[in-house]
């Protein structure tokens, strides 16, 4: 009887990945068209400096409305626009579009944006990037670039040139989700960044875990011995601002300080602006 359950529940799982395998096809074919259909946004999320609740960086959030599912997760559709090679045709866009966005109102302060591992490893993407400054205005200073350890450890050597190149241009670096990659320390050793972003699961469980809160206070002191701050992720609580603030961070990003939300929703094109 136990085999007869374990051969059924076998075929029935089968089953579930043919068809999540066909979701996903259908998915990233759909997503082909989305950026021609206006199914594409960005949505903007501030980061704080904590001492003084400033905004000073807006991070690009990519959104998919698709019109018969609704809001597509970026962490659903970005790693099949990463397969797909159309992560290049999109990631391009966000670029240009968040600084069209930022150049067009100076009150957004810096705007950060996500590279993808295949955009980071394109020979022209300096190059692409200095066009798109000089097309949109935007001076370097304002721009800041996210990557995250996976997207570094693909190609180290590469990797190393390309942030030189990238920093070269004035454009900041910042480390992305920092903590859940393969070589956290290796990282930071190998490479200059302009920030550290630690990976908001830290902040989920320093509450509860000791192991957390000891990681915390060894980021911020390995950030501070750098002289590079450290960024905390996901902070949705006033007792992990308070904690924060207490233990050193200077900046914090998360949903106390506000959503990712569209340009339009966040107070930003007003009167001074146009
Ligand atoms: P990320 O760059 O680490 O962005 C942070 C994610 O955490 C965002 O999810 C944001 O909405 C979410 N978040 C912010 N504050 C909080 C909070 O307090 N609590 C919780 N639970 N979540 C919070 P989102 O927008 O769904 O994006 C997911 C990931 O998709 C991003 O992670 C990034 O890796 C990728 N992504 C988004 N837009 C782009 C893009 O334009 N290009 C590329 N290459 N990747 C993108
Ligand atoms: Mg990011
Ligand atoms: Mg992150
Ligand atoms: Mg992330």
């Amino acid at each position: 009887r136990a085999k007869a359950l374990r051969s059924g529940g076998a075929c029935f799982y089968q089953a579930e990945m043919d068809a999540s395998v066909r979701v996903r096809r259908r998915l990233a074919e759909d997503l082909r068209g989305a950026l021609a259909m206006g199914q594409l946004r960005l949505f903007y999320q501030p980061q704080v400096e904590l001492a003084t609740g400033r905004r000073t960086v807006h991070e690009a959030l990519m959104r998919w409305r698709h019109p018969m599912r609704g809001f597509v997760s970026p962490a659903e559709f970005i790693p099949l626009a990463e397969e797909s090679g159309l992560i290049l045709t999109l990631g391009e866009w966000a670029l240009r579009t968040a600084c069209a966005a930022a150049a067009a109102d100076p009150r957004m302060g810096r705007v950060a944006v996500n590279l993808s591992p295949l955009q980071f490893m394109q020979p022209g993407l300096p190059q692409a990037i200095a066009t798109i400054l000089a097309e949109t205005g935007l001076p370097p200073g304002r721009l800041e670039l996210e990557i995250t350890e996976s997207t570094l450890m693909q190609d180290q050597d590469r990797a190393t040139v390309m942030v030189g190149q990238i920093r070269a241009l004035g454009v900041q670096v910042a480390m992305d989700d920092f903590g859940t990659g393969y070589s956290s320390l290796g990282t930071l050793r190998a490479f200059s960044f302009d920030k550290i972003k630690l990976d908001r699961s830290f902040l989920r469980e320093i509450g509860s875990s000791r192991q957390a809160m000891t990681i915390l206070r060894a980021v911020l002191a390995i950030g501070q011995g750098l002289g590079v701050p450290v960024l905390a992720e996901g902070v949705e609580t006033e007792e992990q601002r308070a904690l924060l603030r207490a233990e050193g961070c200077a900046e914090a990003q998360g949903y106390l300080f506000g959503e990712p939300l569209p340009p339009e929703e966040l107070g930003l094109r007003g009167s001074a602006a146009a």
